[in-house]
This record gives C-alpha cells, sequence and structure tokens, in this order.
C-alpha cells in the first residue's frame, strides 16, 4: 500500500507582504524591538538573578561577558530604533524598541553588579530565553536564508507569533524543569550500578557522548510513540503536530505536559548512566541545536549522517499528514530505534507536500494549551 502512495511537491507562494526586504525599515523595525525586549529581560535578569537564572547555565557562562553583550544589544536597539525614523516606516516598532530599552537603561542598564545567585525552588530560565532566541536566530536564520528548502516561505510566517509565545514559555519553564528533574532524580537511586557508572566513567568522552545519546533516544522513542499510539495522550502531543509550516521557530510549539514530561523523563537515563559532565555538557548541547535543526526549513542533504542520526528531512516526514508518514519517524536523536522498531518513513528523493494535524486543532496559544483537556472532558 505504502508503495502505491503519489508523492507530490510541496509549493509555497512567496509572500511578498510578509516578506523583509532591505530598505524599508521593516528589518530596522523588528530588530529594535527584540532587541529592547531581550535587553530588558536581561536588564530584569541581572536584578533579580536568584529568580530569572538557571543556576546550572550561570556556571557555564560568563555574567561580564554577556554584560558588554547586553551593552551592544541596547544601542542596537536604539540605533535600529531610529533607522525607522530615518526610512519613516515602522516607526511604531522603532518606538517600542526605543521605549523598552530607555527603560532598561533607566533600570540600571548594563552596569547592574553581577550578584551571587541563592538557588530557590522557583525561578524563571530568563537567561536561557535570551541567551537561545539570540543564537537560534543568528544561526538558524542565518542557515535557512542560505540553504532554505522552501525559498519562498517567509520568516513571519502564520503563526509565527503562537510559535514565539511558544518558544518564551518553553525557554522560561527549563530551570523549573531542571530543578523539578534534580529533587526527583534520587527516586531513581536504587536503580544505580556503581560498575556501570564506574565503567561509563572509565570510557573515552566520545564514548560516553554516543551512549549517553543511544540511551536518551531510546526513552524518548518510546515516550514519542506513547504520545502517539495512546489515545488519551495523543490530544497533548496534536499541538505539536498543528503546525504547518516548518521552521527553526515551529519546533518550540509544544504542550507544557509534553515538554516537561519529556525533559524529565530523559534526566533518568542521564543520572543513571553517571557520566562525565563534559560528557553532559556535549550531550545537552548537541540536543538542543538537533531539535531546532530538525524542524528547520533546510536543504542541507547530511549525505550519509542522515542514515543515521535524525536530520530535518526525516523529522519534516514525521511532522507529515500524509498517510503513510503517520505514526513514523519517532526518534530524537537517531533513526536507530525507528528502523529497529519499523516505524521509519524516509522516501529519499522527495519530502512532504502537507504538514499538520489530520484533525485541525484551534489556532491560539491558549486554545491549544486547553485542547487536551477539552478533549478528556468530552470523552467522559
Ligand atoms: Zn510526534
Ligand atoms: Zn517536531
Amino acid at each position: 500500500m505504502k508503495d502505491d502512495y503519489v508523492y507530490r511537491e510541496r509549493h509555497v507562494e512567496p509572500d511578498l507582504q510578509r516578506a523583509f526586504r532591505l530598505g524599508e525599515g521593516k528589518i530596522s523595525g523588528y530588530c529594535s524591538l527584540f532587541l529592547g525586549a531581550l535587553s530588558l529581560l536581561a536588564v530584569y535578569a541581572y536584578l533579580y538573578p536568584a529568580y530569572l537564572t538557571t543556576l546550572e547555565l550561570r556556571q557555564a557562562y560568563d555574567a561580564e561577558l554577556l554584560q558588554q553583550v547586553l551593552k551592544y544589544g541596547m544601542y542596537f536597539s536604539l540605533l535600529f530604533g531610529v533607522l525607522t525614523f530615518y526610512f519613516n516606516r515602522y516607526k511604531r516598532l522603532g518606538a517600542a524598541g526605543i521605549g523598552l530599552t530607555l527603560l532598561g537603561f533607566a533600570l540600571g542598564g548594563y552596569s547592574i553588579p553581577i550578584g551571587n545567585v541563592e538557588p530557590q525552588r522557583l525561578s524563571l530560565g530568563a537567561d536561557w530565553l535570551i541567551l537561545a532566541f539570540l543564537g537560534s536566530t543568528l544561526v538558524f536564520m542565518t542557515l535557512e536564508k542560505l540553504f532554505p528548502k522552501y525559498p519562498g516561505q517567509v520568516i513571519l510566517r502564520s503563526e509565527w507569533g503562537v510559535d514565539l509565545v511558544y518558544f518564551c514559555f518553553n525557554h522560561l519553564m527549563i530551570s523549573a524543569i531542571l530543578i523539578y528533574a534534580n529533587y526527583h532524580a534520587s527516586h531513581f537511586d536504587w536503580a544505580i550500578s556503581p560498575a556501570v557508572q564506574e565503567t561509563v566513567r572509565s570510557a573515552p568522552v566520545w564514548l560516553q557522548v554516543a551512549l549517553i545519546i543511544l540511551c536518551a533516544d531510546f526513552v524518548l522513542y518510546c515516550e514519542h510513540r506513547l504520545f502517539h499510539e495512546v489515545r488519551s495522550l495523543w490530544p497533548i502531543h496534536a499541538v505539536h503536530h498543528s503546525v504547518e509550516d516548518l521552521d527553526w521557530l515551529a519546533g518550540s510549539r509544544g504542550h507544557f505536559i509534553q515538554v516537561f514530561s519529556e525533559r524529565a523523563l530523559v534526566m533518568i537515563p542521564l543520572y543513571l548512566l553517571g557520566a562525565d559532565e563534559t560528557a553532559l555538557n556535549i550531550y545537552v548541547t548537541f540536543a538542543a541545536l538537533q531539535a531546532i535543526l530538525i524542524h528547520c526549513n533546510l536543504r542541507i542533504p547530511f549525505g550519509p549522517i542522515k542514515f543515521v542520526l535524525v536530520t530535518p528531512q526525516f523529522h519534516h516526514w514525521h511532522h507529515s499528514s500524509e498517510a503513510p508518514a503517520i505514526d513514523t519517524n519517532y526518534g530524537a536523536h537517531t533513526v536507530i530505534f525507528d528502523r529497529l522498531f519499523g516505524t521509519y518513513h524516509m522516501p529519499l528523493n522527495y519530502w512532504p507536500a502537507e504538514y499538520g494535524t489530520t484533525v485541525r486543532l484551534p489556532r491560539g496559544y491558549v486554545a491549544q494549551i486547553l485542547y487536551p483537556f477539552k478533549k478528556l472532558l468530552q470523552r467522559k
């Protein structure tokens, strides 16, 4: 049956209204607004580090260096804001950017002394949000502009705003998840084997990383498959699948229950393996980058890598609403478990023509968050 399927090409018409063009003031307006908003958030993070920074992340970056980044972010926000007045277009965006930055300056700007971070029971990962947003836009938006799969697809595609809300909420939640998971990891102490941990630690770092990737991938494969195949769980995960145009931001769409359970579950193998911190840090970086990359609007072919690791084409098929692709390609890091368990779908010469769910979900953030609860009530 699958062999008879007729694959189609996807056509994305260029959306001139939403496209960015140089010299119009639109790029300046959005840059000013986003830099202004991120700067203000960063100023708050420096003012209230205990509540707005992630302890684990804080140990990995240089807070003084980031103050310099903040300084340039604030000045560039002002500069871009002024440019919109020069172009005499998108002045509202520019004015908003300037306003947010000036508020940041009024609160102390980039010269707020760096305070110590006392661990809190609950804190928000504003620093993670800022770094992830700046890093992702720089790296992945550049890649998407250089090697787009669908050149007609614009950055401000329909529903980009919804996905930005998901991006912000899910990134802010990271420290809550980490605190929760670290706290509960000790429930699994009974499963720790000192002999296993010693063997893992005596292996070279690259092997430890490979082992972590495999174990995490197995857990994520099982969890992902359950979300698809257990009827009562599907409405939660359907939120991630409701996106109909994929790009770097689209992968952020995910119900908080799914994001929370996924992150918490993956901690278990990491905790039990007891690998070196270097290996763990490499894995966390790899996993974060790969999760964005596989949703990107990117035509890089990836050569033989695509037969081992999850690549955009593989995960794009996972998001397809076309019959042969439904409930396939569950892997998060590698394609190994899909191969082993018969859920692999990758017609090499084709990409999906349609993305999304077969039953369309509501389109707003709040409606989507409520969607699984509504479904649950309907079933009763
Ligand atoms: Zn899925
Ligand atoms: Zn996805």
